[in-house]
C-alpha cells in the first residue's frame, strides 16, 4: 500500500506520453513521405500497440508495394496453425534485381573444392554481405517484431542518411519479422483481451500475466529456440532451408529477458563451443563494439559477457556459426505489455524496448556494411580451413552402421543432411581397418566445409574449457549458482542410440551421396499376412 501513491504519480506522469509525436526512434532522421508509415497502414505509431502477425505481414507488403525495387517479400513456409513464415529482402535496386545471381555466387564461394581462391576473390569483390535478422522466436518476447517493421521502414524511407545508404549498397538485409507466428498471436490475443483503456504498469495486472501455455512456444508447445539440432518443427526446419540458400554472413536472433534486466549483446559469456574458430570470436567483438557506440550515444543501459554463453550449438543464435557465419543473440528487458514497473520503481515502456532492438538492428547492419569484404573473405577462409582440418585431424570420418537400429540411423543421417552435411552411403560391403561394414552403411567424411558442425554433433563429448570447469567446481563448493546458461550435452549418436565409429582412415569402396530422407519406407517381405505382420 505504501508504494501506491508513488506508482499512481508515475503512471499519471507517464500516460500522456502515449502517441506523443515528438518521440524520435532515430533522432534527426528525415523520411520520404512516399514510403508509408506504420500509422498510415495500421493506424498507430511504432511502440503504441503490439502488432499481430496479420499486421506484420500487411505492413511489410505495403512497404513492398511502395518500394518494389528495394524490398521483396518471400514465403518460406507455414506454421502449424497455417500462418505464413516470411522474410523481406531489402537492398539497393541493383542488388534486389539480381537476388538469384547473388545466391548463386554465395553458393560458389561456399565450396572451395569447386571454387579456387582466385575465383572466390573475384566473386567476393562484387558480392554484398548478406545479413539475416530474425525476430520473435519466442512469441511473448514482443518488442522485436515491431522493431523489425521499424528497421524495414527506416532502411526504405530515411533520406540523406550515410549509414542507410552504405547499408543499402553493401548489404542485402533479410528480415524475418516473426519466427513463431502462432505464439505471437497467442500472446497478442490474450493481451488485447486482458488490457484496459490505459496500460497498467503493475507486474501483477492481468495484462502482464498470460495464462498457460503462454506465447513463448509454438502450436505444439515447442521452444523453437531449442529445435535447431533436431529440426522437428516446420518453423525452424523451413528457416534452416532458407538459411542454407543464403548462407548469411551474419545472423542475429532478437529476444527478450526479465523486466529488471537491461540489454545484452556480444561478446557472450564463457563457455564458448571449442569448435568456434578464434577468428569468429574476435570478429564478434566488432559487432559488440559498434552496438556499444550507439547505446552509449543514446544512453541505453546494456551488458556483455554475462548470462548468455556460446556453448550449445542448437540455438538460433548458434546454428549459423557452424557453416561459417557470425551468430548472435540480442536480449532486451521485456515489458510484456505497453508499460511495466520494475522492482526499482522505474517504468519500462514497450516503445523504448522497440527502439533498443531497432537501434541494435541498424548498428549491426552498419558493422556488416563497413566490414563487407572482411566478412566474405573470412567466410571463404572458414570453409577452406574446415576442409583442411578434416583432412588432417585424427578423426577422418564417422561411420554409422545401420545394425543396431536401422530406422534411427536413417533418421539421424537424414537430419545431418538437412543441416547441409554431406553424407555418403555404401553401395556394397566395405572394409575400414579390420572391420567390415554392410551395404547401406552411412559414412560422413570430415574433409568438408561442415566439419566443425559434424564434430560437435557426433563426438561423444564436446569439451568445455578446463578453466571454466574448474571455476564451476569452485562455485559448486561454495553453493553458488552455475554460470552455464542451459544445455551442456547433445551427442546425437548417444541420443539416437546408434553406433557411430570415429575412423582414423578414409574408407575406400563404392559410395554414393545419400539422399535426405528421415524415414525410409518399409518393405513387405513375403506374401500378405493371414494373422499378423512382424516389424523388427
Ligand atoms: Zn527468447
Amino acid at each position: 500500500m505504501k508504494t501506491f501513491p508513488i506508482s499512481l504519480l508515475l503512471l499519471l506522469s507517464f500516460s500522456p506520453s502515449y502517441g506523443q509525436k515528438a518521440f524520435e526512434f532515430w533522432p534527426g532522421a528525415t523520411y520520404d513521405s512516399k514510403i508509408p508509415t506504420l500509422h498510415q497502414i495500421l493506424g498507430y505509431d511504432p511502440g503504441d500497440k503490439v502488432t499481430n502477425h496479420a499486421g506484420l505481414l500487411r505492413y511489410l507488403e505495403a512497404l513492398s508495394s511502395a518500394a518494389p525495387t528495394h524490398l521483396k517479400v518471400f514465403d518460406y513456409g507455414e506454421s502449424w496453425e497455417g500462418r505464413k513464415l516470411i522474410y523481406a529482402a531489402i537492398g539497393s535496386e541493383a542488388n534486389i534485381r539480381k537476388l538469384a545471381e547473388i545466391k548463386n555466387a554465395i553458393q560458389r564461394v561456399a565450396d572451395p573444392r569447386k571454387t579456387p581462391e582466385a575465383d572466390a576473390r573475384k566473386l567476393i569483390a562484387a558480392l554484398p554481405a548478406v545479413v539475416w535478422l530474425s525476430y520473435g522466436v519466442h512469441g511473448n518476447e514482443i518488442s522485436s517484431p515491431d522493431a523489425a517493421l521499424l528497421t524495414a521502414y527506416h532502411l526504405l524511407a530515411a533520406r540523406n542518411d550515410k549509414i542507410v545508404d552504405e547499408v543499402l549498397s553493401k548489404v542485402v538485409v533479410l528480415i524475418d519479422p516473426t519466427q513463431n507466428p502462432d505464439g505471437r498471436d497467442r500472446f497478442v490475443n490474450y493481451f488485447e483481451q486482458a488490457r484496459g483503456l490505459t496500460p497498467d504498469a503493475s507486474p501483477s495486472a492481468a495484462e502482464h500475466n498470460e495464462p498457460w501455455p503462454g506465447g513463448r512456444v509454438n502450436h505444439y508447445l515447442f521452444d523453437l529456440n531449442r529445435d535447431w539440432i533436431g529440426l522437428t518443427q516446420p518453423e525452424i526446419l523451413n528457416q534452416v532451408k532458407a538459411l542454407r540458400e543464403w548462407l548469411p554472413l551474419v545472423y542475429v536472433d532478437l529476444h527478450e529477458m526479465g523486466a529488471d534486466a537491461t540489454y545484452f549483446f556480444t561478446p557472450e559469456s564463457d563457455p564458448y563451443n571449442p569448435h568456434l574458430t578464434p577468428n569468429q570470436r574476435t570478429s564478434l567483438t566488432l559487432f559488440g563494439k559498434n552496438n556499444s557506440k550507439w547505446f552509449d550515444k543514446y544512453g541505453f543501459d546494456y551488458f556483455t559477457r554475462e548470462e548468455y554463453d556460446a556453448f550449445y550449438p542448437g540455438y538460433g543464435a548458434s546454428w549459423p556459426f557452424y557453416y561459417g557465419a557470425l551468430s548472435m543473440t540480442y536480449e532486451q528487458a521485456s515489458v510484456r505489455g505497453l508499460v511495466v514497473r520494475r522492482s526499482d520503481e522505474t517504468l519500462l515502456t514497450f516503445r523504448d524496448t522497440v527502439r533498443h532492438h531497432f537501434v541494435a538492428s541498424i548498428s549491426t547492419l552498419e558493422t556488416a556494411a563497413v566490414n563487407r569484404e572482411k566478412l566474405l573473405n573470412d567466410f571463404y577462409a572458414y570453409r577452406v580451413s574446415a576442409i583442411e582440418e578434416g583432412g588432417k585431424e585424427p578423426v577422418k570420418e564417422y561411420i554409422l552402421p545401420r545394425g543396431r537400429d536401422a530406422s534411427a540411423t536413417d533418421k539421424l543421417a537424414g537430419i545431418l543432411m538437412e543441416h547441409g552435411i554431406e553424407v555418403n552411403r555404401a553401395k556394397a560391403p566395405f572394409k575400414s581397418g579390420e572391420k567390415e561394414y554392410a551395404a547401406g552403411t552411412y559414412v560422413v567424411p570430415m574433409a568438408q566445409p561442415a566439419k566443425r558442425f559434424i564434430r560437435t554433433l557426433l563426438d561423444p563429448e564436446t569439451k568445455m574449457d578446463d578453466k571454466f570447469v574448474a571455476a564451476e567446481e569452485a562455485r559448486r563448493k561454495l553453493k553458488e549458482r552455475t554460470e552455464i546458461y542451459d544445455v551442456t550435452a547433445w551427442s546425437l549418436p548417444l541420443l539416437f542410440n546408434v553406433e557411430a565409429i570415429a575412423s582414423s582412415t578414409v574408407s575406400t569402396g563404392a559410395f554414393e551421396p545419400a539422399t535426405p530422407a528421415r524415414i525410409v519406407p518399409g518393405r513387405l517381405h513375403g506374401s500378405t499376412a493371414s494373422v499378423a505382420y512382424l516389424v523388427p
